[in-house]
């Protein structure tokens, strides 16, 4: 197994021109900026999304390998603020299996670690499938558990932080003059007992990740509790309000510990599931590097109020814009002005978002995003977070084949295109084309920032989810129904299957 390659698509990036740069500056960030402060300022509806339920009892197999993939993604994912965002595909490359991944923002460093962490936790399905004695399924998740708390340190430390502060908040606001109060009281107190002490172990030790563990078990004994419901229905109160309180951050919160006790039984599952292909036993591990910043003279922005955000809007003229800055002027209440001022004084740093990343390497290496170069034709990206919206926005203007998970509405300032590269610098017709590609896709992009825009002002309720990533994990629950899986495996091309 190779896990040492550090992947750059192999030709020569071509710089943003002077034009291109003004278009960042003038046209698309200034957009970007406003539906942001839209978002942030207008009051937030709350509806449960499917990607925010529970798995389906019947997944699929093609469901169950993408739910596999998710969760190699979340291993990658290492800590909280969003750089080690990771996404991930397996395809064939160079007629071997390779998992390939791509992060928001890391350097060479911090990517080889992800690498060789993931190495570590496939070598333990490795081991498990080609060792004299399996071990149980039960040793061999404890083993994986181990592996990836111990990588994921620095995240488990801000989860578990964050779990006791609304654990306590949370049995302060429990109304104890009543039994159900009163039980849901003596619940969380039971909780916040199983919580590991910081001080008592360093947080590698054996004794941290032992207490870690049993704290995310004692998490997974409540999820069919009284306790649990409790939670739930004042979490559906917390999220009426425009934050989310309490009740709902402890809920997401406990679900992400919860996780990772899903994604070590996701892989115990899929190593018995694709046991007889080179998924877990034959394979190399690449990255993709990870996106430079763009120049300081493309997203120097020149602070302006909304309407004349709007005024810039494409295909109207000013008489159908009149109703939105109306609209706008109406914001004021929520002090529009004040919020987007704020948002011009943040410095931009945008960069290729980690699914974005990875789809345009693929695309502009050999065989691109045929089916035949991914694992049993899978055409899929697995990412350890739901895809923003430009993500999703990108992929549907670009009308990629390639499926990924269901995204969220939340949008990011740093945010922008992959670069745009030619085979050879001097070739001036390639670098024309390029250019025009890259400015119809962001000129479609900024027609796609703009509708939303003018859709949030009208309705004046925002599009942002409180929190991006999911409180219900996706999980491969086991196999439901054996000769189906078989018969689908039989009939699909089963690439680096073992000969
Ligand atoms: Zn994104």
């Amino acid at each position: 197994m190779a896990t040492n390659a550090v992947l750059d698509v192999p030709s020569k990036p071509i710089l943003l021109d002077k034009n291109q740069r003004a278009n960042l500056r003038k046209g698309f960030y200034p957009a970007l900026v406003l539906l942001k402060c839209l978002n942030e300022v207008c009051p937030q509806k709350y509806s449960q999304k499917s990607s925010d339920s529970p798995p389906g009892p019947n997944q699929s197999p093609e469901e169950m390998f993408h739910t596999l993939v998710n969760k190699l993604a979340q291993v990658c994912d290492t800590h909280p603020k969003g750089d080690t965002v990771t996404a991930l595909a397996v395809i064939e490359h160079n007629g071997r299996i390779c998992y390939i991944m791509a992060s928001n923002h890391r350097g060479t460093a911090s990517m080889n670690k992800a690498r060789a962490g993931l190495a570590a936790v496939l070598n333990i399905l490795k081991c498990n499938l080609e060792g004299e004695t399996p071990v149980s399924d039960k040793v061999a998740g404890e083993r994986l558990m181990r592996t990836i708390l111990e990588l994921h340190t620095v995240r488990v430390r801000a989860y578990l932080t964050s779990f006791s502060k609304q654990l306590q908040e949370c049995i302060k606001r429990c109304d104890d003059n009543k039994p159900e109060g009163k039980a849901a009281k003596e619940a969380l107190e039971g909780l916040v007992s199983t919580i590991p002490d910081t001080n008592k172990d360093g947080q590698k030790s054996d004794g941290y990740i032992s207490a870690t563990i049993r704290c995310i078990k004692t998490i997974q004994q409540t999820r069919n509790s009284s306790l649990q419901r409790y939670i739930e229905a004042r979490s559906v109160e917390d999220n009426r309000m425009a934050k989310g309180g309490s009740w709902s951050i402890l809920q997401h919160v406990s679900g992400r510990l919860l996780s990772y006790q899903y994604a070590v039984q996701t892989l115990v599952h899929a190593h018995h599931i694709w046991a007889d292909t080179s998924l877990f036993r034959d394979f190399d591990i690449a990255s993709v590097r990870s996106s430079g910043p763009y120049p300081a003279e493309a997203l120097k922005l020149n602070p302006e109020p909304a309407e004349a955000i709007i005024n810039r809007a494409p295909g109207y003229n000013q008489t159908q814009l009149e109703p939105y800055r109306q609209h706008a002027s109406d914001l004021e209440r929520y002090g529009i002005n004040a919020k987007l001022e704020d948002m011009y004084s943040q410095q931009l740093d945008p960069v290729v978002h980690a699914e974005m990343l990875l789809h345009d390497w693929l695309s502009r290496t050999e065989h691109g995003i045929q089916s035949h170069r991914f694992f049993l034709n899978l055409q899929y990206i697995g990412s350890s977070k739901p895809p923003c919206r430009l993500c999703q926005e990108y992929f549907t203007t670009i009308s990629t084949p390639v499926r990924f998970r269901s995204g969220h509405p939340n949008t990011y300032l740093n945010w922008r295109l992959p670069d745009m590269y030619v085979n050879n610098l001097k070739d001036e017709a390639a670098i024309r084309g390029e250019k025009s590609r890259w400015g119809q896709t962001l000129g479609q992009m900024r027609s796609r920032v703009y509708a939303a825009v003018l859709r949030v002002l009208e309705e004046k309720v925002s599009e942002k989810k409180a929190l991006d990533s999911n409180t219900y994990s996706e999980r491969i629950t086991g196999i439901k129904d054996a000769d189906r899986l078989a018969n689908w495996l039989e009939k699909v091309e089963i690439r680096g299957g073992r000969s």
